[in-house]
């Protein structure tokens, strides 16, 4: 049904009609000129963003002013001075390079698109920093299975929800405690534009909440080939609390979670339905778009009036795949009965043919249990054909998790819950300066060398010993300059957290060993583990010959105070030591700072405590670009490491408890480090290049890279379980 949804998207914009969705004020009037028109289309279709060239052309515009629009190219098409645009369109160099970026877009894009059949939803998108629509990991994950699905050319269409103060902001405040921020996205231009009909009229769908009809907005993003539908409740329809429904990402109190997940699961699948694209799977990507297989369930007994709720919910459940995201009961979403009672209609669940037990029953692991709370992960479970963990690791603990959900089975390796582990889109998160050299010696189309393991170990295997490393230093000179220039703002010679510094020049060194730590501020992140002996590991920060330094970042949850305190205490690491100079925190950990750290430093350190990291992906990342993982074997690093690409922690033997098992892996890691990582990092050759730890990054390069991209995990979705959509 592509052909009703082709006409969707290449409709121009429609202005918006009302007072509130005129802060989007896409039309502007900014004159570009002629030679340099092709800009704004550019800026419309995210492919720019994981294309070097795209970025290179509008930074160059005005580098200064990139930064300050935050590397939004709309924002930047705006705000750019009438000078700047006309200098650069007598620049036949620059007009050149936009020609012919241009052309290479047109090409993508022109592929002739085949009718969706496979829709994918998810509460997140982490697709680019200008598009503010994600929190962390499953956000990132979501975003880079978009871009996959675009360059190997799959009929998928997303569904998510446009969130109008996104995620917060972070700061740290000078006693080191987090605050935090919202801003509105709409001040900013987004690259998204109203979804209408044939008739130019926006589309719109209706869900109903506590009595009311709610009415949510389509808006359509492009990413690459890719259409990504994202519902809005901010619209004059809805009353001020409706209007909020999609306000802040992961912000709201349960009942709000609730209704989000309405809108999501219900509205999304009435607005394929009105787009009339028409699925022959629904992936549902985490389980907050659960709702969506009731929805199917009831659109189905509405055009088979004779079934009953059982046998529709077979022919949906072969219709719907899930995946789930997190190996800890409380990661999963779960709701108090008596509020889904209030959010759901008796006219709902009798157009279900349930009464509200039995849907109730739905979201409960033990069926029996009327005072269980309502499961998405359940739900989930029930209602799809095929449930999946995201690293085999995580596969096993799911089975295990969900055992009771199936009284029939004795074993959890019968479960029927498989894996499919994680990826990272390669083109967005290896450095251009590497991709320029993989351009040069493995070839123009290196990122589809990528998916074959054999050919790409033995290009990176003819890759210079020297290329490799020189490349690696830039990129870690460019990292301590983003650095210095982030710290530089927060240079307030107060010195109460590790930010602040007298002199920021002094800041970070580049010949010294660097490592990175940058993730979600949660308790079984083990951020502590590093500092448990402190003494010892300010002895490595201060050696003279062979020092270390770190840099860290990361959000806390608003609600966490505990995750704050952690925080509060490693800002406040106060020492007669070099610590001050060599341990940096870069606020406001978002994919812009991810590129950065991921890209520029020696060592990615990760310290889950087993078995709690479902997958991890920031790892991938650090290893495509040749950062070597220094890591718990926990998610994907069990299946990553082979002994020559990074360093584990640990090994895979149990402990008997908590406070043993930490012990036990701050020993390793301080041992590690000391004895194994140091030394290498610092043992150079004659001409200064330290050639086992060259090794073990292009191991990690050859084998990680082809291993944990996105391109194979889509792939994998095709062929295992989306089955040839
Ligand atoms: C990749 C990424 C993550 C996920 O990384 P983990 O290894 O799962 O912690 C989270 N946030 C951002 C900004 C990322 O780029």
């Amino acid at each position: 049904m592509m052909e009703a949804s082709t006409d969707i998207t290449t409709q121009q914009a429609v202005s918006p009609q009302t007072e509130n969705t005129s802060r989007t004020d896409f039309e502007f009037s900014r004159e570009i000129p002629e030679n340099m028109a092709a800009l704004d289309e550019i800026s419309r279709n995210f492919y720019w963003s994981w294309q070097p060239e795209g970025h290179a052309l509008f930074r160059d515009l005005d580098p200064d002013l990139w930064d300050r629009c935050e590397q939004n190219p709309r924002v930047l098409l705006k705000k750019i001075s009438g000078l700047r645009l006309s200098q650069r369109s007598v620049d036949a160099a620059y007009v050149e390079r936009l020609q012919r970026f241009n052309e290479k877009c047109e090409q993508y894009l022109s592929v002739e698109r085949r009718a969706s059949t496979i829709a994918y939803f998810c509460a997140e998108y982490g697709v680019h920093n200008s598009l503010p629509n994600y929190s962390g990991g499953l956000g990132i994950l979501a975003g880079d299975h978009l871009k996959s699905a675009s360059d190997l050319d799959l009929p998928l269409t997303a569904v998510g929800l446009l969130y109008r103060y996104g995620y917060f902001r972070q700061k740290i405040r000078h006693d080191g405690w987090q605050e935090e921020t919202y801003n509105d996205v709409f001040d900013s231009e987004l690259a998204v534009v109203p979804a209408v009909d044939e008739n130019g009229e926006r589309i719109t769908v209706s869900v109903h909440i506590r009595g009311r009809e709610v009415v949510a907005q389509a808006w359509l993003a492009r990413i690459g080939r890719i259409s990504l539908f994202l519902l809005d409740t901010n619209v004059p329809e809805n009353s001020p609390v409706d209007r909020l429904i999609t306000g802040h990402l992961y912000g709201g109190d349960v009942e709000t979670r609730i209704v989000q997940e309405k809108v999501l699961g219900m509205g999304g699948v009435r607005l394929l339905a009105k787009l009339g694209v028409e699925p022959a799977v629904f992936h549902l990507n985490e389980g907050h778009s659960a709702f969506l297989t009731l929805e199917l369930v009831r659109e189905h007994l509405r055009q088979n009036p004779e079934k009953n709720f059982a046998d529709a919910a077979a022919v949906i459940r072969e219709k719907c795949v899930f995946t789930t995201h997190t190996p800890v009961a409380a990661g999963n979403d779960v709701f108090p009965p008596q509020i889904l009672r209030e959010c759901f209609s008796a006219e709902y669940f009798e157009s279900l043919k349930l009464t509200v037990d039995e849907f109730l029953a739905l979201g409960r692991v033990d069926l029996t249990d009327q005072t269980e709370f309502f499961g998405m992960t359940p739900l989930a479970i029930r209602m799809c054909r095929s449930a999946n963990g995201v690293s085999e690791k995580h596969g096993e603990v799911s089975r295990g998790l969900w055992l009771r959900m199936f009284p029939d089975l004795d074993d959890s390796g019968a479960v029927p819950i498989t894996s499919v582990t994680n990826g990272v889109h390669a083109p967005t998160w290896v450095a251009p300066a590497f991709q320029s050299i993989y351009e040069r010696e493995i070839g123009q189309n290196w990122h589809e060398i990528v998916r074959d393991e054999g050919s790409w170990a033995a290009a990176v295997g003819r890759l210079s010993d020297a290329g490799i490393w020189n490349t690696h230093r830039q990129l870690k000179n460019l990292l301590i300059a983003f650095i210095r220039e982030r710290t530089r703002a927060k240079n307030t010679g107060t010195r109460d957290t590790i930010n602040e510094h007298e002199d920021t020049r002094r800041l970070f060194s580049p010949g010294v060993l660097t490592i990175g730590f940058a993730r979600r501020v949660a308790a079984y992140k083990r951020w502590d583990l590093l500092f448990s002996d402190l003494e010892r590991l300010l002895k490595m920060v201060d050696d003279v010959e062979c020092p270390v330094q770190f840099v860290f970042a990361g959000k806390a949850h608003p609600q966490d105070r505990t995750a704050k305190s952690i925080l509060q205490a490693l800002m406040s690491i106060n020492h007669e030591s070099t610590w001050q100079q060599r341990a940096v925190f870069v606020e406001d950990y978002d994919q812009e700072v991810a590129r950065y750290l991921v890209q520029g430093v020696d060592v990615w350190m990760n310290v889950p405590r087993r078995p709690m990291e479902a997958s991890g992906t920031s790892g991938m990342k650090a290893a495509m670009n040749g950062a070597l993982n220094f890591s718990i074997l926990d998610g994907w690093w069990i299946e990553g490491y082979n002994g020559q690409n990074g360093f584990a922690i640990s090994d895979l033997a149990d402990e008997e408890s908590d406070a043993e098992t930490d012990a036990a892996d701050a020993k390793s890691l301080y041992s590690k480090l000391e004895d194994e990582i140091i030394p290498m990092f610092y043992d150079v050759n004659d001409v200064g290049l330290p050639t086992e730890w060259i090794g073990r990054m292009r191991n990690s390069i050859a084998t990680l890279t082809p291993q944990f991209s996105s391109d194979r995990m889509v792939t994998e979705y095709l062929w295992s379980i989306y089955e040839g959509a």
